[in-house]
């Protein structure tokens, strides 16, 4: 059963993009943004903007409140406390916050080891390899044995007696799909710190936190339908108090002297400076959004959408599709066109069709290596097409989306 009727609430839908009616099959990158979220941040600068927390005037009240509550829906979907919830700009933000403050408060430390997955995107890749030089800390990298990138439990098995202080992986990778077991990672680690970058598994999924045993989690509002530069980091609280912010600055201090400083309490310790106020206002009415749509039919309605998909790409000669063939693929689909490179494709489908989809290495250049060893593509182009789908999507989109290929390989005289 898919989601209908709901294209109107995306003013951008009904414009055109070179004549054609727009098929946006680039949310993985970042979604639309419905009427609902666009009129409260509106609203919110039209009425009740100002500077939160440092003044007593009704403006400033009123803008409080609304960051609180927003910071109160989040955590309430979540499962976890409204202290745990930090806002950041973003899942890139969210994950170097943690890894800087680790290093800060010695929960990182010379010699210890974190483990990675090579799927992962840069963001949770950059700063451990990078800190890792500077500081001294061990990376280890799980390879993925499966078919083209995916992820098997034996993959994390190998690791299981190299007892890792962290270990931090996607939930969802954005470039196979992959939809990760994270239990089944949580059980294998049970000692260790467990870091899940959630910025594609989260607008796709309600996780329980809790359940999970979760120790931090990153993502991004902008892929949910959020606006851009606002993002959250969950810790548990446990953790958070022990550690130092990685940032200085206004509203994250308690006293200030000429000798030393003491900070706020959580959450505000680690939101150093003025926040994204409308941001963080509008990620709120996103999440009330999708909450009311109801997680479980946007999951099934993103699962159908992928299978329908991935069943009329397979009729295509000469498409070489990445990731997994079963139901842990959720959402994107990477792909290649034999002896036609992927910007040409994403180009093309522009052009011609209004096709939005991505072309390149999807920020993950790691993985990138993994799928070019196993392709059988005479040249592997060094990065995909990704086509990724969201509740606005239709069958529809993908039938135009799939002909626009089919002309494309005729172009190019590829049969
Ligand atoms: N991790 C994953 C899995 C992502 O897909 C992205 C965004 N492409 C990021 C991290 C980074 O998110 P942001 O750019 O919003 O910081």
């Amino acid at each position: 059963m898919f989601l209908t009727n709901i294209q109107n609430d995306f003013p951008v839908l009904s414009r055109k993009v070179n004549g054609h009616r727009i098929v946006y099959l680039d949310s993985a990158a970042s979604s639309l943004k419905p009427r609902q979220v666009i009129d409260e941040i509106h609203d919110f600068y039209l009425n009740h903007y100002s500077n939160v927390y440092r003044a007593v005037h009704t403006l400033s009240s009123e803008s409080t409140e609304r960051v609180e509550k927003a910071r109160n829906i989040i955590a309430s979907f979540l499962n976890v406390n409204p202290e745990e919830i930090i806002f950041t700009s973003g899942t890139t933000m969210s994950l170097n916050t943690i890894v800087e403050s680790m290093l800060r408060c010695g929960y990182l430390r010379k010699d210890d080891t974190v483990l990675v997955t090579a799927v992962e995107h840069h963001a949770n890749f950059v700063p451990w390899v990078r800190l890792s030089k500077l500081h001294g800390f061990k990376v280890e990298f799980i390879m993925p044995s499966g078919r083209f990138g995916t992820l098997e439990e034996k993959d994390f098995l190998k690791y299981k007696n190299s007892s890792p202080k962290i270990v931090s992986v996607t939930g969802h990778s954005n470039v196979t799909g992959q939809v990760v077991n994270l239990k089944m990672v949580r059980n294998l680690f049970p000692k260790s710190i467990f870091i899940v970058d959630g910025a594609q598994l989260i607008p796709h999924d309600k996780i329980d936190v809790k359940d999970l045993d979760i120790d931090f989690l990153a993502f991004s509002a902008h892929k949910m339908l959020g606006p851009s530069g606002v993002g959250v980091l969950f810790g548990k609280r446990k953790f958070l108090e022990e550690m130092e912010p990685f940032m200085y600055g206004g509203e994250m201090i308690d006293k200030v002297g000429f000798e030393d400083v003491s900070f706020n309490e959580l959450p505000y310790k680690f939101e150093a400076g003025t926040p994204n106020i409308a941001g963080i206002v509008g990620f709120g009415e996103a999440i009330k959004y999708l909450e009311n749509l109801d997680f479980g039919k946007i999951k099934k309605h993103i699962y159908d959408l992928t299978n329908y998909a991935l069943e009329r790409l397979k009729q295509l000669n000469g498409i070489e599709i990445y990731g997994p063939t079963d139901q842990r693929h959720l959402g994107i689909i990477s792909f290649n066109l034999e002896g036609i490179h992927p910007h040409d494709v994403a180009h093309l489908l522009d052009e011609h069709f209004g096709v939005a989809v991505r072309s390149g290495h999807h920020c993950a250049q790691p993985l990138m290596t993994v799928l070019k060893n196993e392709s059988k593509l005479s040249l592997f182009p060094n990065g995909t097409c990704r086509a990724s789908f969201y509740i606005y999507n239709t069958k529809e989109d993908i039938e135009i989306f799939v002909e626009g290929l089919k002309k494309i390989k005729e172009w190019f005289d590829v049969q």
